[in-house]
């Protein structure tokens, strides 16, 4: 070989060797530096895991109102820590005693008849069944109202006309039960609020339980829809009886028990079929367990009751004076521990919950 090709020769090598060399030292520092990213983003991605569950235990959760569900997102996308702060946790903060939200005296008349739709849409935020809470704090009570009910759907209309704006108002955690008698027998008023009592406990933890008539509408918002620590008297001054108690121990139209104070009465009695004498005798309980009746003055508890005739199968019960007579005797067995009734079926409908109930016969 001559000797300046063997000089080319080796410088070729040499040249080789030196590109070999850098492509190694190249691939080495890219595979170093690959490593590493890899690190980092596994840990970030496990930082970012964490962070996400931890958000998602301690979101507050709210029972009875079905929650829209998430739907799964794509795998998501590692990014940056200081874009993915999660969203701070809000805890409500207890609302207020008084709500600031109340208005004081309405305008209440049933000459324009109101239809659900409109109803429907002034209540936006009334979640199906007839449930609400607010959203910006959290309610002081959980408020079951019931409704004892039969073909009184014109009343029923105003009602929740009326009530559902106010209930909202007065920052309460509520439901609306209409328990409505099936079939044609005697109407039994007080049965019907013992199995709104049950039905209602088996949906949500409720608290405080309101009984109202469908008939009869509050016209001051700052007669709260609440309990208290003694049982309550909500209607006083009903238009009706002048604006006036039309006795003092009366407890009629709409009242408010807590559970303790339901429980610790056995309940209502179950056996007043008719009209009259059934709110004698939830009275009469709570005398005899020392409990007084709260009212709130004449002025903030006027109502008025949507006038109509007396509806069939339902007149006075003749029985009613003898068995006010003895409540202190049979409240102990006539109650809440010996209620029996069948559950025809049960709708959730926008704006109340319309439980259709077999109480039996006389
Ligand atoms: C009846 C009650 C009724 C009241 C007012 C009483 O005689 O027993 O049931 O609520 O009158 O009408």
């Amino acid at each position: 070989m001559p000797a300046d090709s063997s000089g080319n020769f080796s410088l070729l090598q040499r040249t080789c060797k030196l590109v070999v060399l850098l492509c190694f030292l190249h691939i080495s520092v890219t595979v170093v530096f690959y490593v590493r990213s890899l690190d980092l983003r596994f840990a970030f991605v496990h930082n970012h895991k964490t962070q996400r569950n931890d958000t998602q235990s301690n979101r507050v959760t709210r029972p009875g109102i079905a929650s829209p569900t998430e739907p799964p997102g794509p795998e998501e996308e590692p990014r940056l820590p200081q874009e993915t702060e999660p969203n701070p946790v809000k805890k409500l903060e207890k609302c207020p005693e008084t709500s600031p939200l109340l208005v004081g005296p309405l305008r209440v008349e049933f000459n324009t008849p109101v239809s659900l739709d409109q109803v429907r849409r002034d209540n936006p935020n009334v979640e199906r069944g007839g449930r609400f809470r607010p959203r910006d704090c959290e309610a002081l009570q959980k408020v079951a109202i019931i409704i004892p009910f039969r073909k009184r759907d014109e009343h029923l209309k105003f009602w929740l006309h009326y009530l559902h704006p106010i209930l909202q108002r007065q920052q309460l955690d509520y439901g609306v039960y209409v328990i409505n008698q099936d079939g044609d027998v005697t109407f039994n008023r007080a049965k019907l609020l013992n199995i709104g009592y049950v039905e209602a406990l088996k949906e949500y933890d409720y608290d405080c339980f309101v009984f109202s008539d469908v008939d009869l509408i509050p016209m001051d918002d700052r007669n709260t829809y609440k309990c208290f620590s003694q049982p309550r008297h909500l209607s006083v001054s009903m238009d009706k009886f002048g604006f006036r108690l039309p006795y003092n121990q009366y407890f009629g139209g709409v009242s408010s028990l807590s559970k303790e104070q339901y429980l610790k009465i056995n309940g209502f009695p179950n056996n007043y079929w008719g009209w009259g004498g059934e709110d004698d005798d939830i009275y009469n309980r709570l005398a005899s367990k020392g409990m007084s009746i709260s009212r709130p003055s004449g002025e903030v508890g006027k109502c008025r009751m949507i006038r109509h005739a007396r509806d069939k199968e339902n007149e006075p019960n003749p029985q009613r004076f003898d068995r006010i007579a003895h409540t202190r005797q049979t409240m102990y067995q006539d109650g809440i521990n010996s209620l029996s009734y069948r559950v025809v079926r049960v709708d959730k409908l926008d704006l109340f919950t319309r439980i259709t109930v077999d109480v039996g016969k006389p």
